[in-house]
């Protein structure tokens, strides 16, 4: 039996990770005339879009980025080596520029809403939007203050002065769907669009073990008290920089008590119901999130049992 792979995750690419910290590797990797670079306006991607070929990422040569002044290869993040060897890497474009003529500029969002995208560039993608996000937010060393470099092909910042590492954070998030029998609970909050009811999520929080957040976010959203939680599959989350944890968590009593600062509502629904909410058929509108989001993919494990 195989784990599922979700939306952002797959990437075909190798990190090589014993072999990006040495720097004469990475700029020869840089220079090589088959690196190619994929260029995001602020945390947008750009893609080209042909009629054979929908939602392609857009992946320019050195000779591209430098003869046309498109962005700093010197600041290039690697993302890994193709299944030819060739790097690949993201640059970040001037954002006060206007890119439309190199490309369709696109956020992650839309572009895993869209669907056409093949699963292992929309992964690429999700790796470099959550990198150049953290060096965008770190150039200075949390310790000391002074300005830190890219190393390690931008997977650490290292900082001049003190020598301290800084690593590219990824933030634990459990997110789960709670079931009593034949029920399963689901929750809203304000932000999503109407009718939608997903799954329960939180942050984890230090010296917590992934039970523990379930348990402790459950309890704090809906005001319900669960036992067994069962692991299910982990999505990669590229907004900012988030690891989905999927669990779903055996509830030992019935009765709802929202907590109106984090969800607007929550319900039980029967499997039944679901399934008209996964078919987009339920006589009140209700709503599953869509094919990219975990939540999704744990409620069709509570349906198929
Ligand atoms: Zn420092």
């Amino acid at each position: 039996m195989k784990n599922i792979v979700h939306a952002y995750a797959g990437s075909p690419l190798d990190r090589a990770g014993t072999k990006r910290p040495d720097v004469n590797w990475i700029m020869k990797q840089i220079e090589a005339s088959n690196a190619r670079f994929l260029p995001f306006s602020d945390l947008s991607v750009l893609i080209s879009e042909t009629e054979s070929a929908p939602d392609r990422l857009l992946w320019l040569s050195g000779a591209d980025i430098s003869g046309n002044n498109i962005a700093d290869l010197g600041k290039a993040l690697f993302l890994g080596l193709d299944d030819q060897g060739a790097a690949k890497f993201a640059v970040q474009l001037d954002p006060d520029k206007d890119w439309s003529d190199l490309g369709t500029i696109i956020d992650l969002r839309s572009l895993a809403l869209n669907g056409t995208i093949a699963p292992g560039e929309l992964a690429i993608a999700g790796q470099a939007k959550s990198m150049l996000d953290w060096h965008k937010q770190h150039g200075f060393c949390a310790r000391c203050g002074t300005a830190d470099h890219i190393s390690d092909g931008g997977y650490k910042r290292t900082c001049p002065n003190c020598e301290r590492m800084h690593f590219p954070r990824v933030d634990p998030v459990a997110i789960m769907i709670v079931t009593r029998g034949d029920k399963c609970l689901l929750g809203r909050s304000p932000h999503f669009v109407p009718g939608m009811y997903s799954s329960l999520a939180g942050f984890m929080e230090p010296g917590e073990s992934i039970e523990e957040t379930v348990r402790r976010e459950v309890m704090e959203e809906v005001g319900i008290e669960t036992g067994y939680v069962k692991y299910h599959s982990s999505q990669p989350w590229p907004f900012a920089s988030s690891i989905m944890i999927g669990c779903i968590a055996e509830a030992l009593s019935d009765e709802i008590t929202i907590d109106p600062k984090e969800i607007e509502a929550a319900r039980w629904f029967t499997r039944d119901e679901l399934q008209l909410m996964r078919e987009r058929r339920h006589p009140e509108e209700f709503t599953i999130p869509f094919h990219f989001a975990i939540a999704r993919h744990l409620i069709k494990a509570f349906l198929d049992g």
